[in-house]
């Protein structure tokens, strides 16, 4: 079976889920809770934006060719009012920030240019015609397209869907993801663990991705390393959209996930992929649904389910493309690996993005360094060495 690069394993993940990623149901939000969901209808502008030609500063509507020289001030306009007269050669109309042009006027003179005396105004510079202004219609055309289906709906697109006056929203309904952690010594949260055994953490951290990256967990029992207990488990899984499995895909003796995906007739798309934490991963289909087996170390599975199986969530949720949220940034001290692997480590990004410091840890098993890291190192396969002050690429977390 396949072992993949990096790069191949995510162009996989990505072209596979595209290739037959159905359109899910849609839903109706209230315009707050659109927030991180996925547009399901294209939004357009129901009126021309801005819907009149609206002075970008405080100061005062002229017309361009009228100045420099001394002008009538015949009124003034507020943001929410409209000035019903016209401004005529010579003359002047105190303006504020978001209110209309009035007729006649081309141009805005800021206020800090222009030197008032009773009714008069003196302004002792030029203007290009329309400066200060921004033209009706300039920054969209009524019934105009403004987001596409598949966009997820960040800070701005809510700001956007409020100005055209959508406060509820239709976007796709999101996609069941079922978490299926396994192992003997996995105990629940809750529980007092005995000495050789441990809490259940992945289920956690997974829930808590697939959350932001738009699915909804569906949390299943713990499968034990047996047969019967995993394949139970995994049909029940495969009822979801997607399935995540944790653990049971090394090379151990009680590792059968592997075994019980193939007797359900699962295709494998890979089942080794040349990376660090998380080189036993694997993805495939079975009954139609896709499936990732993710390595049981915390780390790995945080690790591989950003780089590949976030983008098979947000795919399914209906968004249109998913990225990885990579810096260019510069390494604080030097830094060695052993080639042949892409490696995703734990780091400290500085505040301004500027520098990344690699963070001594223990390995895979290390949850408090991954929790300390604000982002992954990541290392090109072909490479030994870095110098401090050397580019290098981090994943923020
Ligand atoms: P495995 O991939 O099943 O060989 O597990 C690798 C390591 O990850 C072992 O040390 C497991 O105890 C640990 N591990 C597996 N599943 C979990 C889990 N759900 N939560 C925390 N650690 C786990
Ligand atoms: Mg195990």
């Amino acid at each position: 079976m396949g072992t993949f690069t990096f790069e191949q394993a995510r162009d996989c993940v990505l072209k596979k889920v595209s290739e037959v990623r159905p359109t899910p149901g849609v839903e109706e939000v209230a315009l707050l809770e659109a927030a991180g969901r996925m547009l399901a209808e294209p939004l357009r502008a129901d009126r021309d934006y801005p819907p009149f030609s609206r002075s970008a500063r405080d100061g005062f509507a002229i017309r361009a060719a009228d100045i420099p020289g001394q002008l009538q001030v015949i009124g003034e306009v507020r943001a929410g009012q409209a000035f019903t007269g016209q401004v005529n050669p010579g003359e002047a109309v105190e303006i504020m920030t978001g209110a209309p042009l009035p007729p006649g006027a081309d141009s805005v003179v800021m206020v800090e240019h222009a030197t008032r005396t009773g009714d008069r105004v003196q302004i002792d510079r030029t203007l290009t015609p329309g400066e200060n202004v921004s033209p009706k219609g300039s920054e969209a055309r009524q019934d105009e397209v403004l987001l596409s289906p598949g966009r997820r709906l960040g800070f701005a697109d809510v700001a956007l869907l409020a100005t055209v006056g959508c406060s509820r929203v239709t976007v796709f309904r999101k996609p069941q993801v079922a978490i299926l952690a396994t192992g003997d010594e996995i105990v629940d949260v809750s529980q007092q663990p005995l000495e050789y055994q441990i809490r259940n953490s992945n289920t956690q951290s997974l829930a808590v991705q697939v959350m932001r990256a738009g699915g909804c967990p569906n949390i299943l029992p713990v499968a034990r390393d047996n047969y019967a207990s995993t394949r139970e488990l995994v049909e029940n899984g495969l009822r979801s959209d997607l399935l995540l499995l944790s653990g049971g895909v090394s090379a151990g003796k009680y590792d059968i996930v592997e075994r019980v995906l193939a007797d359900l007739g699962a295709e494998f798309f890979f089942d080794r992929v040349l990376i660090q934490p998380g080189q036993p991963l694997v993805f495939g289909k079975a009954q139609g649904k896709f499936f990732f087996g993710l390595p049981g170390n915390p780390a790995s599975t945080m690790v591989t389910f950003e780089i590949f199986a976030r983008a098979g969530v947000e795919l399914l949720a209906g968004q249109t493309d998913s990225l990885l949220p990579l810096l260019w940034t510069r390494l604080t001290r030097e830094f060695r690996q052993k080639t042949g692997l892409t490696r995703f480590l734990p780091a400290i990004v500085s505040n301004d993005g500027a520098e990344v410091t690699p963070m001594t840890w223990q390995g895979s098993g290390d949850v408090p360094a991954i929790a300390r890291a604000n982002a992954f190192l990541v290392t090109t396969p072909d490479r030994e060495t870095w110098a401090a002050g050397d580019w290098i690429q981090a994943l923020i977390k």
